[in-house]
């Protein structure tokens, strides 16, 4: 009998695969595609030679993450590729906010009125920042917090909604940057626990970039399949697994799944029945004949760029898909352009590009033209640069991936309590009714993106109850 068998393969579900392997059980994992990755996959999409990355391409949360940072994932192939600037939002008259390693930079940019007060906002947190992540991404208490001082002061400042964190601010530029970086996890900006969101990005950049995957994301995915095969770990691809009979005797079970597709494969009822799913994305990967023509340089200079005009927009935006139930007139976008620092990805001269947008759950239209003419207002004659589009709305995305149901790649709503304690109210999330059955998805703490924090602290709670058995 195998110790644990893992179902899903995505950076969690091979975290968790990982670390159980590491301490010496048996380990085997059963991936529905025929890739392992989940939301951590490069694919040519459009065109022979474009290498897109179907899902995640920013990687702020994963070379930030107290679980990848003690992986030996280097000697498996992982390097990250850092731009100039991490991350720039630009205005349509040609300016623009950034967001840099250096906090001095990214202040000046939100001009002399406001760069006090965001540097008294994260200068506190920033010495303290890797002692503070752990506990944060350790949070409902899987490891006892190593500074409690830090992470109070870090809540009192986190938890309100942040559109009160924002009032600090005076003029546009920071307000906006801000805005947008609570909107990578799609949570409505007057949200509980949403100021939060916005500093656990800008420290991340601060502290370590946001930096890019050499050659896609596929290789993080891939870094840790050949750690997982080198510890003994089996890996079977091309494996639905539909009920919990699919798979081979074990004495736990872990799922990288959605809590509703767990219910179903393991009999748990109505366990999870209240779990919430948020918007959809409406995303769009581009094969361009170059470089995006952006008018503001320091979008030229960045891997990741926002798209929104001003805060109120990116607010508008984000209710017409979560609240009004409708798609945004102009869309708040996140877009990712690797071939700032990565030649890999397309051929000589040529680009890879992707852009999203928050549309509600399910939403079946096409919101291609509405996202370039956004794009547009930033990069006049963005589409003389197009070559071919792999455009994917609410269905196609849920189709490339059972976890992101409706679309929501967040794999349930950032809103609420649901931000932080999900998939229900409890102090053992990882847990399910079936003493055997655990859940480690992005639907777990500390929630969406590629981090492999909710695989990490699911093992611990794995590794705890297989010690208990005789
Ligand atoms: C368009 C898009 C853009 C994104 N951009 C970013 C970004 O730039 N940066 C970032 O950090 N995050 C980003 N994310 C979010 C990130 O990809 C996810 O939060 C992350 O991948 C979640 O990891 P996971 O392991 O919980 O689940 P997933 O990565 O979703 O993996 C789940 C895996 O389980 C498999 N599976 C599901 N059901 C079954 C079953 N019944 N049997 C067998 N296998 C099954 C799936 O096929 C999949 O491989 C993005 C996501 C999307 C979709």
């Amino acid at each position: 009998m195998l110790d644990v068998v893992v179902v899903g393969a995505g950076p969690n579900g091979l975290t968790a695969a990982v670390e159980l392997a590491r301490r010496g059980f048996s380990v085997a994992l059963f991936e529905a595609r025929d890739t392992v990755g989940g939301g951590a996959r490069t694919e040519e999409l459009t065109l022979p030679g474009f290498r897109h990355d179907p899902c995640s391409a920013a990687h702020p949360l994963a070379v930030n993450s107290p679980a990848f940072r003690a992986l030996p994932l280097e000697r498996y192939g992982l390097r990250w590729l850092h731009s100039e600037l991490a991350m720039a939002h630009p205005f349509p008259d040609g300016s623009a906010a950034v967001l840099s390693r250096s906090v001095s930079e990214t202040a000046a940019s939100f001009g002399p009125r406001d760069a006090g007060a965001y540097r008294r906002l994260v200068e506190p947190f920033l010495p303290r920042w890797d002692t503070l992540v752990r506990d944060f991404m350790s949070l409902p208490l899987t490891a006892l917090p190593r500074d409690p001082v830090t992470l109070a002061r870090f809540g009192l400042a986190g938890l309100p909604p942040s559109t009160w964190l924002t009032r600090r601010f005076r003029d546009e530029p920071a307000k906006t940057l801000f805005a947008g970086l609570v909107a990578h996890v799609m949570a409505p900006l007057g949200g509980f626990a949403t100021s939060a969101v916005g500093l656990v990005f800008a420290l991340a950049a601060h502290a370590r970039g946001w930096p890019v995957a050499r050659g896609g994301s596929q290789a993080l995915s891939d870094a840790l399949a050949g750690y997982l095969t080198d510890l003994g770990g089996a890996i079977h691809t091309d494996y639905e697994v539909k009920r919990l009979d699919d798979l081979p005797p074990a004495r736990a079970y872990v799922f990288d799944t959605s809590p509703t597709a767990l219910a179903r494969i393991a009999g748990l009822g109505r366990f999870y029945e209240r779990y919430k799913y948020g918007p959809g994305v409406f995303k769009i990967d581009y094969a361009l004949d170059g470089p995006v023509p952006w008018t503001a340089p320091e979008a030229r200079a960045a891997t990741t760029v926002q798209i929104g005009a001003d805060s109120a927009e990116i607010g508008a935006a984000l209710r017409a898909a979560s609240r009004e139930g409708r798609p945004p007139t102009r869309p708040f976008m996140i877009t990712v352009q690797p071939g700032v620092v990565d030649p890999t990805r397309a051929p000589a001269g040529k680009q890879v590009f992707w852009a999203y947008a928050h549309v509600p759950n399910g939403w079946t239209g096409d919101l291609t033209e509405v996202m370039e003419r956004q794009l547009e207002r930033f990069a006049p004659d963005f589409r003389d640069r197009v070559l071919a589009r792999a455009v994917a709305g609410p269905a196609e995305i849920a189709a490339r991936n059972a976890n992101y149901v409706g679309g929501d790649i967040g794999s349930g709503a950032a809103s609420g309590l649901q931000l932080l304690l999900r998939p229900r109210l409890s102090l053992s999330p990882y847990s399910t009714p079936h003493p055997a059955v655990f859940i480690c998805s992005s639907a777990t703490p500390p929630g969406p993106g590629v981090h492999g924090m909710s695989g990490h602290n699911a093992a611990k709670a794995v590794w705890r109850r297989l010690r208990q058995e005789p």
